[in-house]
């Protein structure tokens, strides 16, 4: 998301190149706030979507070119003039060698956790795969592996974005090391790994809350990184996820949401913007993508993707965003109830003026488009079974722009396009991580998406 310059908030004179402002309501933390990560207007109870988004003056920065970096430098540094950390820290007084010995050293503490720290993910034309939905020479399938990124999957970038941040409020005085408050999330897996290996490597106290049916083994290594793990089950007449009501109540009392929900925490959807840059990056010297199939569960991968994008648009290191497509299961499917919501508003040939219409009456009367899933979902992909999708108004918005659209996907598919991943790439992905291919396979199977299209998904997790 990439605003006009001068419009940061902020207040006039500010100098900062990015902004956190709700989507909803247009409010922004107070100044100096060491936890800018909720809308101010949060929890009041009116029917507005308060979610923070992060703003980019896209005329006081540059997208790094090849100079930026090489193969193996950790994209909290190649992009670390994009991200509001950065901005802040400069703006506080820090200079560009102190953020760049802090950031290498939180990814040392990664590396030392978890046995990596942060490179960019492979991204590549996936040729047997191409060839076996029917793509052809000039088309194909690009994969974005994160199965190999720190713990696993995506999730960790969201969060490693999140402790640079808290160590820069350290260092800035802003918040004191001694009285740390402990961070909180609620997740059934990936998101709950990553937390801990990042919080462990913060030397961060963490606390997980979990679903009854949670992985027995995800639990025991969420213990060995020291992680206090709460399991939540589910309360009879009470709908909505349990473990996010665990989450609110711990946050009530003063934890701080390290999650990677964007009503949460709108700055952990920044820390997701590196998968968009790195594909940016890595698509410079060839043609655009002309579509992304993106999974969908709380909404932070696709609005991070949609989101980081169109920054390398108006930087002028794309030349033109993709159509989206967001991807979720027949098990629970609250964002395409959204999309097919928002989009009966819009007429015929309708126009931007119409979609910012629509988009701005969407933003301020949430409880009709989106709510928690009435049935308890089940699906093959569990990690992408949020009862609601938090970060819901970014990707319909995203879609709609580009001419995208949802897709439902069925068991079937979702097992058949996890077989087809592993045995085309050889990559160890689970069914939650190839679901995005699994929405592709469904559209190639409707006839939706042409030979000759140029289509990345990402891989977001690997088979545990
Ligand atoms: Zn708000």
């Amino acid at each position: 998301m990439t605003i006009r310059p001068g419009a940061i908030a902020g207040g006039p004179g500010s100098a900062l190149a990015s902004a956190l402002v709700c989507a909803g309501c247009g409010a922004s933390p107070a100044p100096g706030d060491p936890y800018p990560f909720r809308c101010p207007n949060a929890g009041t109870g009116d029917d507005t979507d308060h979610v923070l988004r992060r703003l980019l003056d896209v005329r006081a920065v540059e997208f790094p070119g090849a100079g930026g970096g090489d193969a193996a430098t950790n994209p909290y540094l190649r992009y670390r003039h994009l991200f509001h950390a950065w901005h802040v820290a400069r703006a506080g007084g820090i200079d560009d060698d102190a953020y760049c010995a802090l950031v290498a050293r939180l990814d040392g503490e990664v590396a030392k956790v978890d046995g990596r720290g942060f490179v960019p993910t492979p991204f590549f034309r996936a040729g047997a795969l191409s060839d076996q939905l029917g793509f052809a020479p000039d088309g194909g399938v690009w994969v974005k592996d994160e199965t190999g990124n720190v713990s696993g999957s995506h999730k960790a970038r969201h969060l490693f974005g999140l402790l640079v941040y808290l160590e820069v409020m350290e260092r800035l005085g802003r918040a004191d090391p001694a009285a740390r408050p402990h961070l909180a999330i609620a997740s059934c897996g990936n998101a709950a790994m990553a937390a801990a290996v990042v919080a462990a490597a913060g030397r961060r106290v963490l606390d997980v809350f979990v679903p009854v049916d949670a992985d027995p083994l995800v639990v025991a290594r969420l213990r060995e990184l020291d992680a206090r793990v709460s399991v939540c089950p589910r309360e009879p007449g009470v709908t909505g996820d349990p473990t996010y009501h665990r989450l609110r109540a711990a946050l009530a009392e003063g934890a701080l949401p390290f999650t990677c929900q964007g009503n949460e925490n709108g700055l952990a959807v920044e820390g997701g913007f590196t998968l968009g840059y790195e594909m940016a990056t890595a698509l410079a010297d060839g043609p655009a993508l002309d579509r992304l199939v993106v999974q969908v569960g709380g909404g932070a991968l696709a609005s991070a993707c949609i989101e980081s994008i169109d920054d390398a648009v108006a930087l002028g290191a794309l030349p033109r965003a993709p159509r989206f497509n967001a991807v979720q299961t027949e098990g629970a499917w609250p964002l395409r109830r959204a999309f097919d919501r928002l989009a009966a508003r819009l007429p015929v040939g309708a126009t931007p003026g119409d979609l910012r219409e629509a988009l701005a009456y969407a933003a301020t009367h949430r409880s009709a488009f989106m709510w928690p899933w009435e049935e308890e979902p089940r699906s093959v992909a569990h990690g992408i079974l949020d009862d609601e999708t938090y970060d819901w108004l970014a990707v319909v918005e995203g879609m709609l722009r580009t001419g995208g659209s949802p897709v439902v996907v069925g068991e079937d598919v979702l097992v058949h396009a996890n077989e087809l991943a592993v045995s085309t790439t050889g990559i160890d992905v689970d069914p939650t991580g190839s679901s995005g291919l699994a929405g592709l396979v469904a559209l190639r199977d409707r006839g939706d998406v042409g030979d000759h299209e140029r289509v990345g998904v990402l891989f977001s997790g690997v088979r545990r």
